[in-house]
Parts: C-alpha cells; sequence; structure tokens
C-alpha cells in the first residue's frame, strides 16, 4: 500500500545548508498525498530524492518494498515523473513537440507509439496548437502546462508536483487540478507541494506537514486538520 518510503535521509548541501535531517516518509500508492510547509522547509529537497535525482548522503529509499541500489536509483525517473517548480528547470528543447517527445522516446517507445503518447498528452493539457512553437516563446502558464504534458506523455507511475498552483491564475490552476483528477481515477499515485493551506485540505487524502528539515505532522484529514 505503500509506493515509496524514504527511511531516515539527512541531506545537506554542497554550500552546507541542512535540508533535510532525518526525513522519514512513506507515500500510499494511488493516493493523493500533500507536502504542505513553509519555503525552505525541505519539500522540493524531498522531491528531488522521491524521483532519484539526489543521492541520500544518509538514509535509504524504497520502491514497491524494493531498496534501491545505485543503478535503480538512477532509473527511478522511469516510475515517478517530478513537474517542477520553475518550469524553466524542466524544460530544454527546441520546440514543444520534442519537448514532450523526449521522455517517451527516452523510455524505449517506437516512433509510432510516442507520437500517440505526444498527442495525447498535447491535448489532455491543451498545448496541441503550440505544439511547433519555441519553448522559450511560451507564456508562464503554457510553459507549465508544456511541463505536465512531458510527464503525462511518460505515463509515470507516480507524479510529483513541486508547487504546481504557484504561477497559475484561477482559471489555469482549475484546469491542473482537472488533470490531475483524471489522473487520480487512473490509479495513479501523485504527490504535491503547495505552501497552500486551502489547497491542500480540500486536494490531499494524505499529509506530511513540514517545517525546517522535518515532518511536523503526518497523516489523514483527521489526523492532521481536526488539531487545528
Ligand atoms: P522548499 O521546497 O520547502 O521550499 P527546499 O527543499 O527547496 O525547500 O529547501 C530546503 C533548504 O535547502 C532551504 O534552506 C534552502 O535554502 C536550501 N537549498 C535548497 N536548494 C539548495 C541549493 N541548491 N544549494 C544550497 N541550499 C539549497
Ligand atoms: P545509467 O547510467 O544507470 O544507465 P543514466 O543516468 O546514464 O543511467 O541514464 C540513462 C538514459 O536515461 C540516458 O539516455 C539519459 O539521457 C536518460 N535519462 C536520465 N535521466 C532522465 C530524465 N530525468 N528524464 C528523461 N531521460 C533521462
Amino acid at each position: 500500500q505503500w509506493i515509496l518510503h524514504l527511511k531516515d535521509i539527512t541531506y545537506t548541501y554542497p554550500d552546507g545548508t541542512l535540508a533535510l535531517d532525518k526525513l522519514h516518509v512513506k507515500i500510499p500508492k494511488g493516493k493523493k498525498t500533500v507536502f504542505l510547509g513553509p519555503n525552505g522547509s525541505g519539500k522540493s529537497t524531498t522531491f528531488l530524492h522521491m524521483n532519484g535525482l539526489l543521492k541520500p548522503q544518509k538514509g535509504e529509499i524504497y520502491y514497491e518494498g524494493q531498496n534501491l541500489s545505485h543503478k535503480a536509483r538512477k532509473n527511478l525517473w522511469k516510475k515517478v515523473g517530478i513537474v517542477f517548480q520553475d518550469a524553466d528547470t524542466q524544460l530544454f528543447s527546441t520546440n514543444v513537440y520534442q519537448e514532450i517527445s523526449f521522455g517517451p522516446k527516452n523510455l524505449g517507445f517506437s516512433n509510432e507509439e510516442t507520437k500517440k503518447r505526444v498527442e495525447e498528452a498535447m491535448k489532455a493539457t491543451n498545448v496541441f496548437n503550440l505544439q511547433h512553437k519555441p519553448v522559450h516563446f511560451l507564456s508562464g502558464g503554457e510553459k507549465k502546462r508544456v511541463s505536465i504534458a512531458d510527464i503525462l506523455a511518460m505515463d509515470t507511475e507516480v507524479v510529483l508536483l513541486d508547487e504546481p498552483t504557484m504561477s497559475l491564475d484561477p482559471k489555469h490552476t482549475a484546469e491542473l487540478m482537472e488533470i490531475l483528477e483524471k489522473l487520480h481515477q487512473k490509479g495513479k499515485t501523485l504527490v504535491l507541494s503547495t505552501h497552500d493551506v486551502n489547497l491542500a485540505y480540500s486536494w490531499g487524502d494524505y499529509f506530511y506537514i513540514m517545517k525546517k528539515e522535518r515532518v511536523l505532522l503526518e497523516g489523514t484529514h483527521e489526523d492532521v486538520f481536526s488539531q487545528r
């Protein structure tokens, strides 16, 4: 029932900043998990561990009960997709179509299958008519949608969204929430970070409340919000 398990993860950035201090989190499979906490509380650093981009300095990561070896950690991106907070960190291809096709191509899908996935992902995120546009000419909202399309085209088991609503207006936030609902209905495991308590409360079904490199509270609505 837990798809990812981060056990006692400690992480210090090269400049000496402690970002995670013995972090212990489990992600329920097929559920909507929220990491709620202020800027700098370690949410992004946690996500980078959950998709294998950062190697734990201390502690262990388990995916589907398997302790990740070095090789398995490097391949975790195939199972755990991440939508970065800042779309500019994620998008690097020349045009939208190429950007979205990078993931499925790298996963080894045929050209035909890649095309099908890219077209579906572009339709779901409403960027189909932008497919020939250079990525760097897109607006903030369009970039965000393309970064979500990247992950949809890969069709990963787990989708991490780091502060996905930060640069979005209410209309685009509602669109994003619809896309996430469809993914949830398909059985995907979703994990979202935010500092917005209302969004967390209305969207999530399992919660980690982060404060200063640590988890302050965890659990269901009842466990976390009834204490307020
Ligand atoms: P959040 O996502 O909750 O805003 P982060 O994981 O980004 O938190 O940051 C946790 C801590 O690590 C903060 O003190 C932040 O300043 C620091 N930090 C994040 N990225 C870096 C980096 N690349 N180099 C140095 N310190 C960093
Ligand atoms: P290993 O050395 O374990 O085989 P690598 O990190 O060298 O793994 O990656 C293997 C392939 O996966 C490379 O073609 C690389 O471009 C691709 N790849 C790595 N990380 C990502 C990612 N986040 N998204 C898409 N493709 C990736």
